[in-house]
């Protein structure tokens, strides 16, 4: 460790830069957030520098100085940064600064800084900085952009609210251990849960509640024995049910919210359509319980999930769901939480990228286009075997893509029903396997013909069908899979 990390007070403090151009810029944006007092001295001060601090210059809070630089500018401030484009200058600032010990930093001069400006992420009052004590900047900032999507914006409001409760939560609980457990599980359970999903008087509430019940146990505790430095444990509370919709399968395209509870989770019931890449994202200890369902016995299986989810939760576990796809679009994600309200459990749904917009966008099949569909609609094409109508007379507008979903099983039932309802027998349709998977496999054709296509290709599942004007630009806007075809 060449440099140490200090998280350095520049509220109200009087720093110096030198120089007025665009570098001078990032700076004086960055130190203005910390709350500094900026003196700017340069001939030339760009007008987006004048316009960022001009509200600071007009409260006497910032200095302009439009002068040739001159060392009687440093007597008294804290730091100097030196940023100008002329290099004899840069080590003049450097040296004068040296002999007043006033750290200063000569932006992209290494051997020239007393100090770095690491790459920060910012979640007031949490401050991360990253330095690679000025090595590889550009990986700094990559790491940075790593860790922007694994904190959520909610940490800066959970830090603000703990800061808040501190004092109270040390007069009530007087043992170091007894409020180590009490933060985390603040921290780790519902109410930053709440904190991250927007809903922070429900978070403060939860968080008071947590206090009253902890404050209670101690109370009593120390009534019926001498021994009230046992560490407390906070009374075994419900767990709670997150409806996860997993993506078609391609890992990258979780949410940060999916990745973050799947992180969290004691326990995972997931479906056959989630993918192993995903299923490997949940955390490593937690128990991973395969509940895919046959298509016979939907209804029985479905109540033992239910089931299966209350009762986890009521061990006070956290409890992940996951779902292909998105969980409302196919997926019972409706009834799942019927069944969880039903039973007072808590619950979040996150939702997940829908199989008909990974086919659409990985097939090069726009879903509308000013051209060719004006409105979509998504079906099921499960049909139960020996059932005849598939509600047909609502799919014939030619402006309108139809997504099936489940339907490559009835694909002859549909391209005949379709046709006899009167959709014309050109219309295009695709079917998409394997959306958005390195196996993934497009076969186009007409409602006349794709069945024959398909008897010789033979598509496996899961797989959905794109029907509609929308599916002929496949041909040309297709790109996934297809490396030879957009480099040559
Ligand atoms: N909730 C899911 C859909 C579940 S229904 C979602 O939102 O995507 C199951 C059907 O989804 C399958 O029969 C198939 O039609 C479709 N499907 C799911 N994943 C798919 C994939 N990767 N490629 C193509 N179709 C898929």
């Amino acid at each position: 460790m060449n440099t140490f990390p200090l998280f350095f007070k520049l509220d109200n403090q009087p720093i110096l830069i030198v120089g007025g151009g665009e570098v001078a810029q990032r700076k004086a944006d960055l130190l203005a957030r910390a709350g500094a007092c900026i003196t700017i001295v340069a001939p030339e001060i760009t007008e987006e520098v004048q316009a960022l601090l001009a509200e600071g210059v007009a409260s006497g809070r910032h200095t302009l100085i439009h002068e040739h630089y001159d060392k009687k500018w440093l007597a008294g401030k804290r730091i100097i940064i030196a940023g100008t484009d002329d290099e004899a200058l840069n080590h003049q600032v450097h040296a004068d600064a040296q002999a007043l010990n006033i750290p200063v930093n000569v932006v992209d001069t290494p051997p020239l800084c007393d100090f770095i400006f690491p790459a920060i992420v910012d979640r007031n009052p949490i401050v991360i900085g990253i330095s690679s004590n000025g090595k590889a900047p550009v990986l700094a900032r990559l790491l940075r952009a790593r860790l922007e999507t694994l904190i959520p914006q909610g940490y800066g409001n959970l830090a603000k609210l703990a800061g808040d409760m501190r004092a109270e939560v040390k007069a009530k609980i007087p043992t170091l251990t007894g409020r180590r457990q009490f933060w985390e599980r603040a921290f780790e359970g519902r109410v930053s849960e709440l904190m991250f999903a927007g809903r922070d008087k429900e978070a403060k509430q939860t968080l008071e509640d947590n206090l009253a019940e902890t404050a209670q146990q101690l109370a009593e505790s120390t009534t019926h024995s001498n021994d009230n430095l046992e560490p407390v444990n906070p009374i075994k509370k419900n767990g709670e049910v997150y409806i996860v919709g997993a993506g078609p399968g391609d890992p990258e395209l979780l949410t940060f919210k999916a990745l973050r509870l799947m992180q969290q989770a004691d326990i995972v019931y997931y479906d056959a359509l989630v993918s192993d890449k995903v299923l490997d994202l949940c955390r490593r200890d937690a128990d991973k319980v395969f509940v895919g369902k046959k298509r016979s016995n939907h209804a029985v299986a479905q109540q033992g999930i239910n089931e299966l989810l209350i009762n986890a939760a009521k061990t006070g576990k956290r409890v992940v769901r996951l779902k292909g796809g998105d969980p409302f679009v196919y997926g019972r994600g409706g009834e799942e939480i019927e069944a969880l309200q039903a039973a007072g459990i808590a619950y979040q749904v996150v939702p997940g990228v829908t199989a008909a917009n990974a086919a659409s966008c990985y097939s090069g099949i726009p879903l509308t286009h000013r051209d060719h569909a004006q409105s979509i609609k998504f079906v099921t094409g499960f049909i139960k075997a020996g059932a005849e109508n598939n509600n047909f007379a609502n799919l014939l507008d030619e402006e309108e893509t139809v997504v099936f979903y489940m339907g490559l099983h009835a694909l002859e039932r549909l391209t005949t029903g379709l046709i006899a309802a009167g959709r014309h027998p050109e219309t295009p349709i695709a079917i998409v396997a394997h959306a958005s998977l390195p196996t993934q496999q497009v076969l186009t054709g007409t409602l006349a013909d794709i069945v024959r296509k398909q008897a010789h290709t033979n598509l496996p599942t899961p797989a959905l069908l794109i029907l509609g004007k929308v599916v002929s630009l496949h041909e040309t806007l297709a790109w996934f899979g297809l490396v030879e075809r957009v480099i040559l």
